[in-house]
Formats: structure tokens, C-alpha cells, sequence
């Protein structure tokens, strides 16, 4: 599933959606710096939503200065966001590694309004709510108040 060796040698190159513009830029809600906002497919709540990096890390320790700091940013963001709708907890959730049950190389934080026993971690598990157009429309119905709060939070020219 995360790739593999081939019999001739080779590698097979990681299937890695988050790396993939065309895929992700359509589940995206913002841009902050170096960091996108993402509405999470996995409708197990519709504020269900990922952060990342744009370039590929595999693990918070290859952040980058900038991209711990825009991090922090999007972060404050989605506070922002929850509160606006009521939402006064919310939980992180980083699977790192394989075993933990990360099924993409990219590093994400999932974060889901309340208590993380929302959060899935089974994919079976997961009701999957949205088709890739759903999320689209979804994302996309998301992004100007997600700009105006950005905007709002004065951090960010
Ligand atoms: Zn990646």
C-alpha cells in the first residue's frame, strides 16, 4: 500500500494524494503561508478538517521554521472557525507512522470538533459522507470565511 520494491530493483513510487495538486486543491479550503487547510472525506463531522504542509514532509520534525510558524497560524485559524460555530473543543489527532495507522506518507493533523473519540482511525470505520464533488463544493462554500478570519487574526499580510 505505501509502496514497495519492484523485481527489476526499482521503487514504486509512494501513491501520495496530498502531493497531487489536482486531488487536494480540490478538498482545500485555504492556503496560509506554507500550510493548506483541508475538509476532511471522512464526514464523521462536517468540521472535520486537515492541516498540512504543501511541499511533502513525512513527519512534523521536517518542518521547516516558516512552516511550524504558519502551522501555529492555521491552527488559530480553525479556533477561530470552531468558535464562530459554537464549538468550544476541539481535538489534534497526528498518526505518525504506519503502525500508528497513517495510510498517507504526507504529514497531516486531523482536527475534529470535541473529544477525539469522534476520530475514526480505521478507514473502514469511517462514514464516508462526501463524493470527491461534494467536498469540492464543500471546500469551496468554506473558503470566504476561512479568508475573512485569516484576514481578522492580523498576523498575516
Ligand atoms: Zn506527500
Amino acid at each position: 500500500m505505501l509502496g514497495g520494491c519492484l523485481p527489476n530493483g526499482g521503487v514504486v513510487k509512494y501513491n501520495d494524494i496530498f502531493d497531487n495538486e489536482e486531488v487536494i486543491g480540490k478538498s482545500t479550503i485555504i492556503k496560509i503561508g506554507t500550510i493548506r487547510i483541508v475538509a476532511s472525506m471522512d464526514a464523521d463531522h462536517e468540521y472535520h478538517f486537515l492541516v498540512m504542509t504543501i511541499a511533502h514532509r513525512n513527519n512534523y520534525f521536517e518542518l521547516t521554521d516558516a512552516e511550524r510558524s504558519d502551522y501555529a497560524l492555521a491552527e488559530k485559524v480553525i479556533a477561530g472557525f470552531y468558535k464562530m460555530h459554537g464549538i468550544d473543543g476541539y481535538s489534534k489527532i497526528e498518526l505518525v507512522g504506519e503502525e500508528a495507522g497513517r495510510t498517507i506518507p504526507h504529514w497531516h493533523v486531523h482536527f475534529v470538533p470535541g473529544k477525539s473519540d469522534n476520530f475514526h482511525n480505521n478507514p473502514k470505520e469511517r462514514p464516508l459522507h462526501r463524493s470527491s464533488e461534494e467536498l469540492h463544493t464543500f471546500a469551496k462554500s468554506l473558503s470566504p470565511e476561512f479568508e475573512n478570519i485569516t484576514k481578522g487574526s492580523g498576523q498575516i499580510a
